[in-house]
């Protein structure tokens, strides 16, 4: 029988209500017998995450050298959801060793990922799956990288000789034993590395919204679900804050074209979002954009020299510039004589002045200057590369809203147009754009 790989976020685990309602799922379908689980995250708009409690714990520690308070607060959670649930499980042993090893192994990451640990020993509990440990199957390095074909090879061979089991996302650990987590959000990659290892024939991804929407709601009034799109397109809508899931979650399953599936634990009979490889014709030539996107906080540093295009190395000069700052920049459209570097904020502040002045020596350019209060928005679908005008209607659409484009590139795969706007322009630019492209 196929395997289907069950991933539930925070709020699927936030109460007991909340995890009964996750193992009725659970156990609707054989095929899902390999669950991986985020900590309990909010409850209500004002509840704190446990992992952001976990993180609070680690800085407690470093400036008082003690953590009770937060812990106490933590511990109360987790008492709450065994109790509600009735089951039987010694939750108050495993919190004071968890407790004590947070100040013996003094680790942010350690500490951090004790709320996918305690989650996953609780739901194992409820379902009567076999708990196993991430630390042992999902190898880092020293460094804390992940060593992604080690563990395919570890997570295969350990989940061949079980039926059930549940395994707490988030992290792993290196061969002494320490704990490396993935970045925030990362259970959706831990999902769907256990997907890839046991050859599962779908990756579901439970969460609390009925999957991707074609633009943020908060924004555009009741916009389209997307039913279905293309790993491509999940990386870009993903990557500029389409935030469902972990941009880096499709890595492993595209190894074995296992679909991703959104589902809403609160919604079970919604379809959600299925992400697959690739669209067929018909779904292609079914819509032209898929889904927008966009980012606050950019600056564009923009550069004019004539004839800088038929100068040799004059990018590589500019670009040495920003990698001896460390400074990493998203896009670089080019002109004969111009060029424009778009750079997240977080990664320019503070070292504007340094970056125009070193610039202005190795190049020596006509005209340099730095524009902030920049956002991105990306317009994607593979639709776009096989109707012709996709541009113009964009661009059109911004000109009768008279926003003003500060920057604009097409992606080299044709699916996907980027523009930097005035932050100002931010929200209504998304409006004109969704609404030029429902026609
Ligand atoms: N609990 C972690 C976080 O809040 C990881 C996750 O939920 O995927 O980022």
């Amino acid at each position: 029988m196929s395997i289907t790989v069950v991933k539930f976020g925070g709020t699927s685990m936030a109460d007991a209500k909340a995890i009964r309602q996750v193992a009725e799922i659970i156990k609707q379908d054989k095929k899902r017998r390999y669950v991986v689980v985020s900590a309990p995250g909010k409850r209500f708009s004002q509840d704190h995450k446990v992992t952001d409690m976990l993180y609070a714990c680690y800085h407690d520690i470093q400036i008082n050298g003690e953590c009770k308070n937060t812990f106490g607060k933590i511990r109360e959670r987790f008492k709450g959801i065994v109790d509600d649930l009735a089951i039987e499980l010694d939750i108050d042993s495993y919190l004071d060793v968890v407790e004590k090893e947070m100040y013996k192994f003094n680790s942010a990451e350690f500490c951090a990922s004790r709320g996918e640990y305690l989650s996953a020993v609780i739901i194992a509990k409820v379902l009567g799956y076999t708990f196993v440990d991430a630390k042992d199957i999902m190898l880092f390095t020293e460094n804390g990288e992940f060593d992604a074909e080690r563990t395919n090879e570890l997570v295969a061979s350990t989940l061949a000789n079980i039926q059930t089991a549940v395994v707490p996302g988030f992290y792993g650990g290196d061969e002494s034993g320490i704990v490396h987590t993935f970045s925030r959000g990362g259970s959706d990659v831990s999902g769907a590395v256990i997907a890839r290892a046991v050859g599962a024939s779908l990756y579901e991804n439970w969460t609390d919204v009925n999957g991707f929407m074609s633009a943020d709601p908060r924004i555009v009034d009741e916009p389209k679900p997307i039913a279905k799109l293309s790993y491509k397109e999940l990386r870009e809508l993903a990557y500029m804050g389409a935030n469902v899931l972990h941009p880096e979650s499709i890595f492993p399953v595209r190894v074995s074209n296992i679909p991703i599936n959104i589902r809403n634990t609160f919604c079970p009979s919604a379809d959600g979002t299925m992400i697959v490889s690739e669209l067929n014709e018909q779904e292609l030539s079914e819509r032209v954009i898929t889904g927008i996107a966009g980012k606050k906080g950019y600056s564009i540093v923009y550069i004019e020299k004539s004839m800088m295009n038929s100068e040799l190395g004059f990018v590589r000069k500019v670009l040495a510039v920003l990698e001896y700052y460390n400074i990493s920049f998203e896009h670089l459209p080019t002109g004969i004589d111009t060029m424009s570097i778009i750079i997240p904020d977080s990664e320019l502040a503070g070292k504007e002045e340094v970056v125009i002045e070193r610039i202005k020596k190795v190049v020596a350019p006509d005209h340099i200057e730095i524009k902030s209060g920049i956002s991105l928005i990306a317009t994607v679908g593979h639709g776009m590369s096989y109707k012709p005008g996709s541009a113009s209607t964009l661009i059109g659409a911004l000109a009768k809203e008279k926003i003003n484009i500060r920057m604009i590139d097409q992606g080299s795969s044709e699916m996907n147009i980027i523009v930097g706007i005035a932050t100002s322009d931010y929200e209504r630019a998304i409006r004109a754009i969704y609404k030029a492209f429902q026609n």
